[in-house]
């Protein structure tokens, strides 16, 4: 069977990224790229009405 490998873009960056269990972190191209993108998904679901604290001296936590 040739050529039975998939390749399917990065939904990050659109790089092309062979389907196969070499790439671990397929669909995307890169651990960097899957972070990216579970980092967008994760702001978007977490993003919570500030009520409870007020925004200013409370986190002293350096963003990552
Ligand atoms: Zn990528």
């Amino acid at each position: 069977m040739p050529d039975s490998v998939r390749i399917v873009a990065c939904p990050t960056c659109r790089k092309e990224v062979r389907w196969e269990p070499q790439s671990r972190y397929r669909p995307f191209c890169s651990e960097r790229c899957r972070l990216i993108d579970l980092g967008q998904w994760a702001s978007e679901n977490y993003r919570v009405p500030a009520s409870e604290e007020s925004p200013s001296s409370e986190n002293g936590d350096p963003q990552r």
